[in-house]
């Protein structure tokens, strides 16, 4: 069967007036129907900006250079704008990163969204406002309350605002950016349990978008990990997060120790790479303690690996084991 969205060898960069910012280096991912998609890595990886050139959002000075979007076999980039924000809105919701925050604050958030349905459907007012209240029912807001404005909501509450707004056109596709950061733990629990349900229940896939890798453990079935702009691994959530074979992954991973219960986060030492030329060497070189000149000569390929099902990007997949901190011994 045909994937849903098929993103391949993507080069997005961004023109300032100092230099150029290659932001997305050759990311390919493919999201089948029906599954959930993590994309996850450290702030400034790119994910955003994936994103966004998916979305055709990408702001005035960025520009796709390369590869291809394809949104139920059809490509995207070939599209007028026109066709392609049809595509969009009938097909992929999106959930901006800070959504919650950007609602209108002069109008009441059942406006909002029924405005989002009047431009898209041909609907009468007053099954539009019936609609709203469905939604607000939907995400569990008080179907009451959808005469009152943003600012009369928690942030939780107005991340829910959002996510009524996402689903409003039953979607094929929701892509969510951080949806739950900011938010308290135990909030970030009961929306994310709040999308799943809805996204079963109107049978839509997602992508998930957070530097959280905890989430995504917690939601998805498959993940790419960014870093640089490039996917540095790739496959199932299983396999990836609990037997990583990268050490940007591993380093992840222990900074987020909740997924296999170390106890104390590590974060990796040193700071992102700089993306002002388009790397040629893996870009996590810097950071990384098993680091070669190889790898400063040579960005590895995303291969997939002997004897697993998922794909690394790493001169030394066999070392990146070394670095757990869990109880978990390495298979070997
Ligand atoms: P975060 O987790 O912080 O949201 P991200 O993974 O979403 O990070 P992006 O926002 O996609 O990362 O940014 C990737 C890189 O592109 C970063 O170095 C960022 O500074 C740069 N960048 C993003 N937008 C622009 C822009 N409009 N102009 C120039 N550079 C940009
Ligand atoms: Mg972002």
């Amino acid at each position: 069967e045909q994937p849903l969205l098929e993103v391949d060898d993507l080069h997005v960069r961004y023109s300032t007036t100092d230099e150029d910012v290659y932001a997305v280096n050759g990311v390919s991912f493919s999201i089948d129907t029906g599954i959930n998609y993590g994309l996850a890595g450290e702030s400034g990886s790119g994910k955003s900006t994936a994103a966004e050139a998916v979305l055709g959002l990408l702001p005035e000075n960025g520009a796709i250079d390369r590869g291809e979007i394809r949104f139920k076999g059809e490509n995207l980039l070939e599209l007028s704008e026109a066709e392609r924000r049809d595509v969009l809105w009938e097909e992929i919701a999106y959930i901006p990163q800070s959504a919650m925050d950007s609602l209108d604050p002069v109008m009441t958030t059942g406006d909002q969204i029924r405005q989002a349905i009047e431009k898209h459907r041909n609907i009468s007012e007053a099954n539009a406002r019936e609609r709203v209240r469905e939604l607000f029912d939907m995400v569990g807001l008080d179907p009451d309350r959808t005469e009152e404005y943003p600012h009369e909501f928690s942030g939780g509450m107005r991340q829910r605002v959002t996510i009524a707004m996402a689903l409003a056109l039953e979607p094929d596709l929701i892509i969510a950016d951080e949806p739950t950061t900011g938010l308290d733990a135990i909030v970030q629990d009961k929306i994310l349990d709040t999308m799943l349900d809805i996204q079963t229940q109107i049978d839509s896939s997602l992508l998930l978008i957070t530097h959280e890798i905890g989430v995504i453990a917690e939601t998805c079935a498959e993940l790419s990990l960014l870093y640089g702009g490039k996917v540095m691994e790739q496959g199932s959530v299983d396999n990836v997060l609990i037997n990583p074979t990268n050490p940007y992954t591993m380093g992840l991973k222990n900074s987020f120790p909740e997924i296999e219960g170390a106890d104390n986060p590590v974060s990796i030492p040193g700071s992102p790479p700089n993306l002002s030329r388009a790397p040629s060497a893996c870009a996590f070189t810097d950071r990384c303690p098993f680091s070669t000149e190889d790898c400063e000569q040579s960005h590895p390929d995303l291969t997939k690996l002997p004897n697993r099902t998922h794909r690394s990007a790493c001169h030394h997949v066999e070392q990146a084991a070394q670095m757990r901190r869990d109880a978990t011994k390495p298979e070997t």
